[in-house]
């Protein structure tokens, strides 16, 4: 807490999650600062800012966004916003990246959000200071961050919220004798558009949205897919030019890639859309007693307070989900943590609750951070707690029936228009088309 008496709060990263941070802080002025968002590259939007290049920017920043030129949401706008603030209402259903950006550069503007954002300033430390002088040793945190343009700089925080994505560092598989492949080998975090593949043989590794997306463009493309992946034969029908294969064990010595099932092939790309790890370099997990892997970050009580630091929040790190909603309700629980309207249970009780949210999880045979069909009942938890309305409930259905059209048609279903009707119904503006 500084002279002012209220709480200075860092943010990195001006992602939609960032940016729903700064908001919300700078709507509660009379108990914090404004905040501190630290962004590496030029613009607000994160994973919705579209960069052509790939790799590293003129100024050695890592190109952050893993988006593709011609994507298009997999969830309706209705589902996607924030709950206080809607999308054009001329907008169809299922966006694209650019609607997106657009979109939360007005939410930007409209809340004032832009002259706190530190552009081009990467955060390359955040670690914890103990104050002696606070009463019960409360953590204070000093963020080191770098110019992109040279310089740096140390400032100190009452709190810390990392809102940096998820979606950035490629996890790569370790596929024996990939050496030999003559091929091209590309994560799709590098994905861009189909043209560069046209006529081509390309092996698809993984079947995830971005996999299957991704397939069907090079597809139209008239690429000759090989979509290679570890789930039972896909429910849908595909095009000619994609033909469904098991997981790739092996690349052997002619440089031909061998199938689960004991099949061959040649290729001339081998396309990874094998998903992100989980990636923080500005912190040092052994001091935070933080486990970091590919598809996990614990412990984590209510899947973003880590229990031996309750100001630090990780916002937005679960998978399958509503991002901006769960943002909504993740940032509110945090600021209402930090002023003191939620008081969090001790280290002990919150580290045996993540614990026990782990074993449920692990039972269940999923990964600790997809929430899917919990999302529901976890937002509804936070915003009683913190006295915010709980989502309303025709966004569960709707979501609902997007994934059943996405599973039956995953080349069509962004084609619906849907509107929300009244609190509990959506009604479906054109009929689906002939499969
Ligand atoms: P990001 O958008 O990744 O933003 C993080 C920000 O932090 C970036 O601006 C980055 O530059 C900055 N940053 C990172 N490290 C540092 C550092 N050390 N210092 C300073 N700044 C830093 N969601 C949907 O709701 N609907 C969809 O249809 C959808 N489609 C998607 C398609 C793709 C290909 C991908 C990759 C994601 C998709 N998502 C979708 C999920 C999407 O990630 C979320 O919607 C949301 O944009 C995540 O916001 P975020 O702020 O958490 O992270």
């Amino acid at each position: 807490m500084n002279e002012s008496g209220k709480l200075r709060v860092a943010v990195v990263g001006a992602g939609a999650a960032g940016l729903c941070a700064a908001r919300h802080i700078l709507s509660r002025a009379e108990l914090f600062e404004p905040p501190v968002v630290f962004e590496q590259s030029a613009r607000v939007g994160g994973t919705w800012y579209y960069e052509e290049r790939v790799g590293t920017s003129d100024d050695g920043r890592p190109i952050h966004g893993s988006m593709y030129r011609d994507l298009r949401t997999n969830l309706p706008k209705e589902v996607m916003m924030f709950p206080d603030f809607p999308f054009d209402s001329h907008l169809p259903s299922f966006l694209t990246h650019w609607d997106v950006q657009q979109y939360l550069e007005t939410y930007c503007k409209s809340h004032d959000v832009t002259p706190h954002v530190k552009f081009n300033t990467m955060v390359e430390e955040v670690k914890p200071i103990s104050m002696e002088t606070d009463e019960g040793g409360a953590v204070r945190w000093e963020v080191i961050s770098r110019g992109m343009h040279g310089g740096h700089n140390t400032q100190t925080f009452d709190s810390v919220f990392i809102c940096s994505g998820h979606y950035s560092a490629p996890h790569l598989p370790s596929i024996p004798g990939i050496e030999h492949f003559k091929g091209k080998v590309m994560h799709s975090h590098c994905y861009r558009c189909p043209e560069p593949f046209a006529h081509q043989s390309v092996v698809v590794l993984g079947a995830g949205s971005s996999g299957v997306d991704i397939s069907f463009e090079l597809a139209q493309a008239k690429a000759q897919v090989i979509l290679s992946h570890n789930k039972p034969a896909l429910p849908f029908s595909l095009p000619l030019e994609i033909k469904q294969a098991p997981p790739v064990v092996k690349v052997l010595d002619d440089g031909s890639l061998f199938f689960q099932d004991g099949s061959v092939a040649h290729a001339q790309v081998l396309l990874l859309c094998t998903g992100y790890k989980y990636q923080f370099p500005f912190l040092c997990p052994k001091q935070l007693g933080l486990e970091v892997q590919h598809h996990l970050l614990a412990p984590l009580y209510k899947y973003l307070v880590l229990p031996a630091f309750p100001s630090l929040f990780f916002i937005g790190v679960c998978t399958v989900i509503c991002p901006f909603l769960h943002f909504h309700y993740q940032i509110q629980f945090a600021l209402a943590v930090l002023d003191g309207t939620v008081q969090l249970p001790s280290r002990e009780l919150m580290d045996e609750d993540a614990e026990r949210e782990r074993q449920r999880k692990t039972q269940m045979g999923v990964h600790l951070l997809q929430m899917d069909s919990d999302q529901w009942d976890y937002y509804v938890s936070l915003a009683k707690t913190v006295g915010l309305p709980p989502p309303n409930p025709v966004i569960q259905s709707l979501y609902e029936e997007v994934a059943r059209q996405r599973r039956a048609n995953p080349q069509a279903y962004r084609e619906l228009n849907y509107k929300l009707a009244n609190a509990t119904e959506w009604q479906l503006l054109n009929a689906p088309s002939e499969q």
